[in-house]
């Protein structure tokens, strides 16, 4: 009761229209409970008749609907901003504004929520960027990492975390699918990143994504990071266009 008390007074939890509503009902009732109670105390101290006693009554019970119910709904709609204001600035820490996409702090939060399972990573880099930056200019370039980051959403979204790491560098995370099936959807997707044209700002531009995958059984994620990481430089190496796979992934695929 206390407690229910602490949270109307002191710190409302205010959400949503819902829970506004029950915030200013409840403190409302509150109020006018308080009010007619120390108005009844009043009265039976001061007493001089039951017709005076129920007619002032009447008059705290509604000078106090009147006065708490505006002053309420106010300090709710301010907890209600305030929530919501929280709620898109923590949104935004979360989100890379160039693509929409989860940001790193996002990918490492959802790595730290999935410790312990086994988490398959792959870093999709795009290949020769800069030479898209400079043939083209920032602005296509930008139109570029959009599309992409678009793209693996739409096609790869359901494999788990889709995340821009920063640069020209993105990340699959997944931890409830299969990794074989992981990496066969992440190399059909870079096939066809290959082979269709990106059209941005009226120039088709077509670009190569090289990608590094690798598995972690309960690691940490920087060491997972470092070894997909590894494996992403190996696909450079080899000649870009391709996806390679850690020595942890290549043992598994043996085994
Ligand atoms: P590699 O195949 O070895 O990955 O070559 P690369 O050119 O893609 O890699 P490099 O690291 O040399 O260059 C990355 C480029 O990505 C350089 C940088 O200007 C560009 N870049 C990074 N972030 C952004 C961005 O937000 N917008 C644009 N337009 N370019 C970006
Ligand atoms: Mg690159
Ligand atoms: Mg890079």
């Amino acid at each position: 009761m206390l407690r229910v008390l602490a949270a109307i007074l002191v710190r409302p939890v205010v959400r949503n229209r819902r829970e506004l509503v029950t915030y200013v009902a409840s403190a409302t009732t509150l109020a006018v409970v308080v009010a007619l109670v120390i108005d009844i105390v009043n009265q039976l101290v001061f007493f001089v008749s039951w017709g005076d006693s129920l007619r002032s009554w009447a008059v705290t019970i509604f000078a106090a609907i009147v006065i708490a119910v505006p002053i309420l709904y106010g300090i709710g709609r301010t907890h209600l901003s305030l929530h919501q204001a929280k709620a898109e600035v923590e949104l935004m820490s979360l989100t890379d504004p160039l693509t929409g996409l989860a940001n790193r702090r996002a990918i490492l939060d959802r790595a730290d929520a999935a410790a312990g399972t086994t988490l398959v990573l792959i870093i999709i880099d795009i290949d020769k960027f800069k030479s898209v930056n400079d043939t083209y200019g920032h602005r296509v370039g930008d139109a570029v990492l959009k599309t992409i980051g678009q793209r693996m959403a739409a096609e790869l979204g359901g494999l788990g975390m889709i995340g821009r790491l920063g640069g020209e560098e993105f990340a699959v995370v997944s931890s409830d699918t299969p990794p074989e099936l992981v990496i066969d959807r992440v190399k059909a997707f870079c096939t066809r990143i290959a082979g269709t044209p990106i059209v941005a700002h009226r120039i088709a531009v077509t670009v190569t994504v090289s990608a590094g995958a690798a598995i972690g059984d309960g690691r940490s994620f920087d060491a997972l990071y470092a070894e997909a990481d590894r494996a992403l430089y190996a696909a450079k190496a080899a000649g870009r266009n391709r996806l390679c796979l850690s020595a942890g992934l290549q043992d598994a695929a043996v085994a």
